[in-house]
């Protein structure tokens, strides 16, 4: 058989299978696939075109237009391949910086490219393209041709190069056709020179399309590769939440130590000053205690990004104030030089989530204190004023162990300690500069970090806030507990199948002089409502066993004449669960531990109480 005929009937054969294989199985559904099924198909086409030639070449003689048409399109399709090659080698090789360029001017390297894609598609149609036949061979030449072969070229060096510079991060095996295509260039140049018509361009196409897929796109190949990335992810996140666990149980000990040991001491004592003391320390530990779980809570609301700026008025000068305080508590007596310089021209009043300002510099003042031994920790607050707008600056400084170069990278990633057999003895998750970092920028603001290990380390932070040119602020943390409320006479029921949370509601609300009554299930609280019995308040905790507080509060819904407001009191307080209660149509909620502040607040809304 005629060589030429033989290698499209190759061709063809082989590009069958390959489609066949491709197209029945299950695909990863990703750029490169999609790129590389419009290969598959511009192969066929081309094997097509390159089929009619190779007919017509042998049974039409002399010159006709058909000839001539088909030779074109046979032309168009094989620089639509070489782009789309080209296009599939840079997808495959692009390094992440370099898809973030390409992501952000996005549309103007899409009209880039659509544009040459253009220009070589109508050049290679309309240069001049000649057909030659002596009646035994037949091939095309001509402008057309000889633009071909320049694309080839230029496609080929922009291959190579992104071969080259991929080598470190891209598998050598995913390297393979582009050098394969490479050289069947230069075997094509061979050939066209010493007997051009010899028909191999789709064959050579083919060979190179063949070879992708049994290198990079083959779809088991493509699923079992993600599948071990998936693989590696679990793992790795297995492996981190352990770490964190257990890092997780260290530091709840420690303050449950604090909490056991003191109470027992406590059932022991009958010296009421002592019974005092211990019990001042046993609500310092349950605070450090909350800051943890808070810690894990804000984590987890970043994680869902639950986590929301909330902006009120504030006193910057008292919150700062209140910073020094804490952390010269902290500090305690080690021989720790504490310095503080706070610019004169801050603002009064300023806009903004002071909760959280306050959560970012305690953080660094905490690490400082933290991480220092001996030597000095400096807050410096300087501000620059604009319009209405003040950059708060704060940096905060230490002569502490300070952070390796390598780590200064990894520093705002979550569960990251560094030293951890020199900082044993340190309490600490690793979660508190990523919620810094994340919290920094949600505010629009800015942190820096620069540290010299054995020396010391310098955070600063910049975030913009809004001045208030107003003469009267009230800080929420500032209300004072001037006088108890007054809710003499009101009834409160509370549902809580745990004692001793009962006891403690029961307990906390006392003092307010209101009645309470308790029940531990969700029946028990139906069956007092049904029974005639009338409260002002329901509080009602959700996760109780068989009848959830969700369940009871629908059953309460839907009686009769129940018109009692019901507050969730919950210790499920994880990322977007406040509004989730609220959803469900309770009038309020409340998280466990109950904060005195939130129970006034709820008293004072729903009780009328003054
Ligand atoms: P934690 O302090 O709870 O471990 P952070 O996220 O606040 O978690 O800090 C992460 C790690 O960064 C710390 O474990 C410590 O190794 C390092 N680090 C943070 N601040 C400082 C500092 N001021 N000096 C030295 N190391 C620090």
């Amino acid at each position: 058989m005629d060589f030429n005929i033989s290698m499209v009937i190759a061709s063809s054969i082989y590009l069958s299978l390959i489609i066949g294989f491709f197209f029945f199985k299950e695909r990863v559904k990703n750029a490169e696939t999609k790129i590389y099924t419009v290969l598959l198909i511009i192969d066929a086409v081309a094997i097509l075109f390159e089929t009619l030639c190779v007919l017509s070449a042998k049974f039409i003689k002399g010159v006709n237009p058909f000839v001539y048409i088909i030779g074109r399109l046979f032309l168009l399709a094989i620089v639509l391949w070489i782009i789309f090659f080209t296009t599939y080698v840079v997808s495959v090789t692009i390094s992440e910086k370099g898809r973030n360029k390409l992501r952000k001017n996005a549309s103007y390297y899409k009209m880039l490219y659509l544009f040459l894609m253009l220009l070589n598609f109508v050049l290679v149609a309309v240069l001049p393209l000649h057909y030659y036949t002596d009646g035994v061979v037949a091939y095309t030449y001509g402008a057309s041709t000889n633009y071909l072969v320049v694309v080839l070229v230029i496609s080929a060096i922009i291959d190579v190069i992104f071969a080259i510079k991929s080598r470190k991060y891209v598998p050598r095996k995913k390297r393979i056709p582009i050098f394969a295509f490479i050289a069947s260039i230069l075997v094509l140049a061979t050939v066209r020179s010493v007997a051009p018509q010899v028909q191999i361009v789709s064959a050579i196409f083919t060979f190179v399309t063949i070879l992708m897929y049994f290198t990079i796109e083959n779809p088991d190949v493509k699923l079992i590769e993600q599948l071990n990335i998936a693989k590696d992810q679990a793992e790795k996140a297995n492996h981190a939440k352990t770490e964190f666990l257990s890092s997780m149980s260290h530091e709840i000990r420690t303050p449950l130590n604090a909490i056991d040991g003191f109470s027992q001491l406590i059932l022991e004592e009958n010296d009421i000053k002592v019974i005092k003391d211990e019990a001042r320390d046993i609500m310092m530990a349950s605070q450090n205690l909350l800051e943890i779980v808070n810690g894990i809570l804000d984590i987890s609301k970043i994680e869902a990004n639950k986590l929301e700026i909330v902006k009120v008025e504030y006193e910057p000068k008292k919150i700062f104030d209140e910073l020094v305080k804490l952390t010269k508590a902290r500090i305690g007596d080690r021989p720790l030089e504490f310095r503080v310089n706070i610019a004169s021209d801050l603002p009064e009043y300023l806009n903004g989530d002071y909760v959280r300002v306050k959560q970012i510099i305690l953080n660094l003042l905490t690490n400082a204190v933290k991480y220092t031994k001996k030597g000095f920790v400096e807050l410096n607050v300087s501000v620059v004023k604009k319009n209405q707008v003040c950059r708060l600056i704060v940096s905060v400084k230490d002569s502490g162990i300070g952070i390796k170069k390598d780590n200064i990278e990894k520093l705002f990633s979550k569960f990251e300690r560094f030293d951890i057999d020199k900082n044993m003895t340190i309490e600490g998750t690793g979660l508190g500069l990523a919620i810094t970092k994340k919290l920094i920028e949600l505010m629009h603001g800015k942190i820096v970090v620069d540290s010299v290990y054995g020396k010391g380390s310098n955070f600063t932070v910049a975030i913009d806030q809004r001045i208030i040119n107003k003469v009267k602020v009230v800080n929420p943390e500032e209300v004072k507990e001037t006088k108890k409320l007054n809710v003499k006479g009101k009834k409160i029921l509370i549902v809580d199948d745990n004692l001793i949370n009962l006891k403690v509601a029961s307990r906390l609300l006392s003092t307010y002089k209101v009645e309470t009554e308790e029940v531990s299930s969700g029946f028990d609280c139906i069956k007092k409502i049904e029974d005639g019995n009338n409260y002002d308040l329901i509080l009602l905790d959700d996760m109780m066993p068989k009848m959830s507080g969700v369940e009871t509060f629908k059953k309460l819904k839907s009686m009769k004449d129940f018109d009692t407001p019901v507050v969730a009191l919950t210790a499920n307080a994880i990322a977007g669960m406040k509004e989730n209660y609220l959803k469900e149509g309770f009038n309020d909620y409340i998280s466990k531990p109950i904060d005195k502040k939130e129970l006034e607040r709820v008293l004072k809304t729903y009780l009328n109480a003054k």
